[in-house]
């Protein structure tokens, strides 16, 4: 049985006495240094000299670097982007960490899929909001919490789960509910919706898009009718809010039946076939492998620059400025000679990804 936290399995005052460093001030680094200090913890800030930097000092937290915060704190969240922490936890971090301290990555990646190596004498820990970072301090400003997924890796000091809950609690995600994972499990969850159902979700959504054009009905209609509106997000919010079913009861009888009978025509689509292929790539460490390559790289910066060039970009833009509505540029750089030529080798797949985003 997976296990479930809630308020009344944290207790704070195993942290009244240890300072809590929160490195990287971004989007989940400001709302969880704002819940924790909220919560009556006694928190710092690691971050290099940037604009974050301004924002934490008016925000009235003391802020030091990465080195002496780590050096200053027993608990110390690693809150950068994951492509780099591993390079500053090495640099930074791990040469000023003492025995028996505690490290909190909001991500299970790096430790999942054996990226970053902790010293053995520290705690290592996961709390994962199923939340960006806007919504982890609002949430928790209005009460409501949100869902975390959190892990264990290293108990030394025999506490770790306690340290672990109190500061869930402290963030404010216990209010809600916490599943206890693994790092691992954690980091492949993430990774599947990101690369199975996003990606699926988004075919299925041009498809429906081109279809109502080809067939003649004005775009703004059909953008408005497929996304622009929120009527869609505002299903998906009921579904969470009061079941998957459930949530058909706020639709007309019409729209009941018409999505019901024709919902199993859908059922033979090789979905599934696909989705179990991309899940076992994700959990033998093939997708970690690929990205971590120099010519993934330079493949992801082609395959950005064929996304920006593709029609439905174009189409929205006109649609948004008809209706009156803010338009956004979409800019990624070309690849240069160099690289192109590095690309060479791998032409006959990117054309497929240039037909992909017509
Ligand atoms: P951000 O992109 O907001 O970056 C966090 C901080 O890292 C910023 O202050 C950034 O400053 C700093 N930073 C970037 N590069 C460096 C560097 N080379 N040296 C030192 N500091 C640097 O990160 P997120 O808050 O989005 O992500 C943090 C963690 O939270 C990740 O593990 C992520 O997977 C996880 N997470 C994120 C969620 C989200 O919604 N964003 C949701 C759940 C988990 P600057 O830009 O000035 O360099």
């Amino acid at each position: 049985m997976v296990e479930i936290f809630h308020e009344e399995d944290g207790n704070l005052s195993i942290l009244k006495d240890k300072t809590i460093s929160i490195i990287g001030y971004g989007n989940q680094g400001r709302a969880q240094a704002l819940n924790l200090r909220d919560s009556g913890l006694n928190i710092i800030i690691g971050n290099i000299e940037d604009d974050y930097k301004k924002i934490a000092l008016k925000d009235d937290f003391s802020v030091f670097t990465i080195k002496e915060a780590t050096e200053k704190s027993d608990i110390l969240f690693l809150l950068l982007p994951d492509e780099i922490l591993n390079e500053i936890f090495e640099r930074d971090i791990k040469p000023k960490l003492k025995p028996k301290d505690a490290i909190v990555f909001a991500s299970g990646y790096n430790i999942g899929f054996k990226l970053l190596k902790p010293p053995s004498d520290i705690d290592v820990m996961l709390i994962a909001p199923r939340m960006i970072g806007v919504g982890v301090r609002e949430n928790f400003l209005k009460n409501t919490g949100f869902f975390s997924f959190i892990a264990i890796e290293q108990d030394v000091s025999g506490q770790a789960k306690e340290i672990l809950l109190a500061l869930a609690k402290g963030i404010g995600t216990l209010k809600k509910g916490a599943i206890m994972l693994t790092f691992r499990q954690e980091a492949e969850l993430d990774l599947f919706n990101e690369q199975a159902f996003g990606p699926a979700f988004g075919r299925v959504l041009l498809t429906s898009i081109y279809t109502l054009i080809d067939a003649g009905y004005p775009p703004e209609a059909v953008l408005i009718e497929m996304y622009m509106s929120n009527e869609m997000s505002y299903t998906y919010r009921k579904m969470a809010d009061v079941g998957l079913v459930k949530q058909v009861e706020f639709h007309s009888q019409t729209s009941q039946y018409g999505a019901m009978s024709r919902g199993i025509r859908f059922r033979t689509l090789p979905l599934k076939d696909k989705m179990k292929q991309i899940l076992k790539e994700i959990q033998d460490g093939d997708f970690t492998e690929e990205w971590k390559k120099k010519i993934t790289k330079l493949k992801f910066k082609m395959i950005k620059y064929f996304a920006t060039k593709q029609k439905i970009n174009k189409l929205e833009k006109e649609v948004r400025k008809n209706m009156k509505l803010k338009t956004y540029d979409l800019y990624e750089e070309a690849p240069t000679e160099e690289e192109l030529l590095e690309l060479k080798k791998i032409s006959e797949e990117l054309k497929l990804f240039e037909q992909y985003f017509e």
